[in-house]
């Protein structure tokens, strides 16, 4: 199980290169957008736990993608690290008073350094395994449904309000949100049948 998410959208190939090397060694997963509008969409599609962003970006730049992320319900808890250009402290500034979490130096920190602010941030983060890595098990058979709400934290103990039975999960992929990793989860009581 990797440590987590974590979204690179910078526009410099070498720099995207030496933090993906970095944090992949660390055992994070690292997703990497070119520009500021594919860094959004892959904030809104990949759910990353941690966003490490330029802010000079083409198409939409850095300031732009940050406050998208705050200003929508589904993102806006997702911790973010700027990455700065050396003597522009008033974008550091703006950047966290927009709600980045931290921010870094180009060139100037060391990955390193950016690594030991990465690690305090994600530390804060509750890092769950990946619904993907479930997909071929969850429809066949109901012992990896109980896996998958132990291990996802769902609580159990759920009581069938008909029978007192004790409710199980079940899990069906949902298709119709064309990405295989959605699933549809509700409880079942094994003796009555019941569903919600
Ligand atoms: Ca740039």
């Amino acid at each position: 199980m990797s440590k987590g998410t974590i979204l690179l959208v910078e526009d410099q190939p070498g720099f995207r290169r030496i933090y993906h090397d970095v944090l992949e060694h660390e055992g994070y997963e690292v997703i990497e957008a070119q520009d500021g509008e594919e860094g959004w969409q892959m904030v809104k599609s990949r759910k990353p736990h941690l966003v490490l962003l330029d802010l000079g970006l083409p198409k939409i730049d850095g300031f732009e993608v940050l406050k998208r992320i705050r200003a929508d319900a589904e993102t806006k808890a997702v911790p973010v690290i700027i990455f700065s250009v050396l003597g522009e402290q008033k974008d550091v500034k703006k950047g966290l008073e927009m709600g980045a979490n931290d921010y870094t130096v180009k060139g100037f920190y060391t990955p390193r350094q950016i690594l030991s602010k990465i690690k305090g941030l994600m530390s804060q983060v509750e890092v769950k395994p990946s619904i993907n890595s479930y997909k071929l098990k969850i429809d066949t058979a109901q012992g990896d449904a109980n896996k998958l709400q132990n291990e996802i934290g769902l609580v159990s103990g759920y009581q069938c309000p008909n029978c007192k039975s004790e409710m199980v999960l079940e899990l069906l992929p949902d298709y119709v949100r064309n990405e295989g990793h959605w699933f549809t989860a509700h409880f079942v009581c094994p003796q009555c049948g019941k569903s919600f």
